[in-house]
């Protein structure tokens, strides 16, 4: 069985503007290392669909998803907040980044891929329950999980997250009481740095690692193996989702974390096992952070190369 890689060209033309870390290229320059390292032609490419508003509703206040709607601009540009703007694409762009993560769900689920990695653009993980964040519109990741909940009936799924950055929005969503006994979150995150959330007060279903900066390799693998292993393994997820963002690579200049392909190699392969014992290896992987190009483009090479158990050189 293979890997789906679902991606779209709209999520190439979402822009927040000059200078912006958070650009298109990012995208291209997955796809670009996809294709230059010979991975692509071992995954299912497929095209990301539209999330309908009532995905969206799972997760996210609706008042808020129709201020999103309001807000897109038919030319030029419009800031959701410091760091988050819309051009025409945008919209469009964040409802195919938050369908990829369903329509992989769907893949999965129905067998036709093991597992699936979502090259998408904008991120998700800051979106709130009612708030654009941190270059993120909707959380996708969030929207997928829910999804994955309501429409196919799991009773419980991980969501992993290894961006440098907390996963704060994902975490304000699931940390409500109706969700605690369905969702975990475990992630680690470099603290103190923003969002400068989650070392603190988190709710009984988060395991929220913070570690030092230049943390690297070594304190990731002590993270994962002492705090998400155990509780991923006593909650036993039915399926496991990843805000896969590689801005903690030593090479990233926005994070200052000290993490090599290889160790987002390591924490695949610790993921591909805990999804084999309990989660008939469902997972799916979705594009958070990683701004340095060269560095994203073989980070996300070292993991999709992973969950896809393909050897290349
Ligand atoms: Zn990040």
């Amino acid at each position: 069985m293979t890997t789906a890689y679902v991606t779209h060209p709209n999520c190439l033309k979402h822009d927040m503007g000059p200078g912006h870390p958070e650009c298109p290229d990012r995208l291209a320059a997955v796809n670009e290392a996809m294709r230059s390292s010979g991975l692509l032609e071992g995954l299912r490419t497929l095209e990301a669909p539209l999330a309908a508003v009532r995905d969206l509703e799972r997760v996210h206040d609706p008042a808020y998803v129709q201020a999103i709607f309001a807000s897109a601009p038919r030319e030029g540009r419009v800031q959701l907040d410091p760091d988050t703007a819309m051009n025409s694409y945008s919209l469009d762009a964040a409802l195919r980044a938050a369908g990829a993560g369903m329509l992989a769900v769907d893949e999965v689920i129905a067998g036709r891929a093991s597992n699936a990695f979502c090259a998408v653009r904008p991120c998700g993980h800051h979106a709130t329950r009612s708030s654009s964040m941190g270059f993120c519109i909707f959380n996708n990741v969030a929207v997928a999980a829910a999804h994955a909940l309501a429409a196919h009936d799991l009773q419980r799924v991980a969501i992993i997250d290894f961006d440098v950055h907390h996963g704060n929005g994902t975490e304000d969503i699931f940390s409500a009481p109706q969700w605690r006994d369905r969702v975990l979150m475990a992630s680690f995150f470099q603290h103190p740095f923003y969002p400068y959330s989650g070392a603190e007060g988190a709710a009984p279903n988060m395991i929220n690692v913070p570690l030092p900066a230049h943390s690297g390799g070594a304190q990731v693998k002590a993270a994962v193996e002492q705090h998400w292993l155990p509780a991923l393994d006593e909650f036993a997820p039915e399926m496991i989702f990843v805000s896969a963002g590689f801005d903690a690579h030593r090479e990233d200049l926005l994070g200052g974390m000290s993490l090599i392909e290889a160790d987002y190699e390591w924490i695949s392969h610790r993921l591909m096992e805990t999804a084999r014992r309990h989660a008939q290896n469902r997972m799916v992987s979705m594009m958070e952070g990683g701004y340095n190009l060269s560095a994203l483009g073989r980070s996300a090479v070292a993991h999709v190369k992973t969950l896809a158990e393909i050897r290349i050189p």
